[in-house]
């Protein structure tokens, strides 16, 4: 299967007003793959990191609080030059596509009907999410997905791990309105926020999945990569966060209980910031994790298992992480030891 082009451009200038990137790939939609297009969108930034912010998220690198409607019009001319007729377009905006302080509600309107897609996915904070919004903005784009990033299930992670700024039921209360109104739902689920041992954090994805998981609902599972400027890069620089093992997330997906469609998303997986295994399989399971977005087919990630005897060592950090109540990883705590031995 072909890889997706990317086009990425340097993000980290607040003064810029362009596009931050488009991409091609392949996406399941109905059960079928088709073509689709991405376009990284550059606003004035999240609404809730402007306040405050997620501790994994590093978008706000690719925001500039000065961009208003002129600028996201020139973007949308930039991006349409490199559209194909790409049956699935995601319109990401490193925010909250239905906030109208950050895509003027005209704006978002001209940018939905200038695609000719079957189906168009913006991303909202749940606060964002009402009846008004969905109807004027599903007119322009009759098969509108909606994809809130949850992350989990759990309030008190949201809260002590995340900082994610709402609770469970905010979602939950977003989730119906978006059903309510005939738009498609996705769901991102977060792997391995900070502060959570290795079994933990694969606890805590296996329940979100089963939590949300619905035929309606795509749930995508992220695993977390450590992003610039954020607190988790902080940590991790401390040595006291290591991203989460390529096991952790099979296992996990497997343990769960998923009753529509689920995907996982390949950023990062396989580098230094990325969820990893010993570096030998990552081809392999990238490759695996490619298959299993196309097919939904949960014996890939079962019979990946085989591929790599760094399973063992997998398994030694989970039990020792556990014992010790220690968030980091064990081959960082014997570095951090090996002096007093
Ligand atoms: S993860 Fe989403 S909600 Fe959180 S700060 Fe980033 S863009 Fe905003
Ligand atoms: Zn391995």
């Amino acid at each position: 299967m072909a890889l997706p082009s990317k086009t990425y451009k340097k993000v980290y200038d607040c003064s810029r007003q362009d596009l931050v990137s488009t991409w091609t790939g392949e996406e399941l939609l109905n059960g079928k793959p088709e073509r689709s297009f991405t376009v990284i969108m550059r606003t004035r930034g999240c609404s809730w990191s402007l306040k405050s912010g997620c501790t994994m998220c590093g978008y706000h690198a690719a925001s500039n609080p000065s961009i208003r409607s002129e600028a996201l019009k020139l973007q949308l001319e930039e991006a349409l030059s490199g559209y194909d007729g790409e049956a699935v377009v995601k319109i990401y905006t490193s925010g909250s596509f239905l906030d109208e302080g950050e895509v003027p509600g005209d704006v978002a309107i001209s940018i939905l009907e200038a695609f000719d897609a079957k189906r168009i996915i913006v991303e909202s904070r749940p606060e964002y999410v009402n009846t008004g919004i969905l109807e004027s903005y599903a007119d322009s784009a009759p098969q509108l997905e909606i994809a809130m990033g949850l992350e989990s299930s759990n309030d008190f992670i949201l809260e002590h791990c995340i900082n994610k700024g709402f609770t469970v039921e905010d979602y939950r209360v977003a989730r119906d309105i978006i059903l309510a109104n005939d738009c498609h739902l996705r769901t991102y689920l977060l792997l391995k926020p900070p502060f959570l041992t290795e079994t933990e954090a694969m606890e805590d994805l296996a329940s979100s999945i089963t939590a949300v998981s619905h035929p309606q609902n795509t749930v995508s599972v992220n695993p977390l990569n450590v992003q610039k400027d954020t607190l988790v890069e902080r940590l991790w620089y401390r040595r006291e966060y290591r991203p989460p093992w390529i096991w952790s997330l099979f296992q996990a997906i497997l343990s769960s209980e998923i009753r529509g469609p689920l995907v996982i998303s390949r950023a990062g997986v396989g580098s230094k910031r990325g969820a990893q295994n010993c570096g030998s399989c990552h081809d392999v399971l990238l490759g695996n994790i490619d298959d299993f977005n196309l097919t939904g087919d949960t014996e890939i990630l079962k019979r990946s298992f085989s591929v790599c005897d760094c399973t063992r060592e997998w398994a030694a950090q989970k039990d020792i992480s556990a014992l010790l109540h220690y968030r980091g990883s064990h081959e960082i705590l014997c570095d951090r030891y090996a002096g007093y031995m």
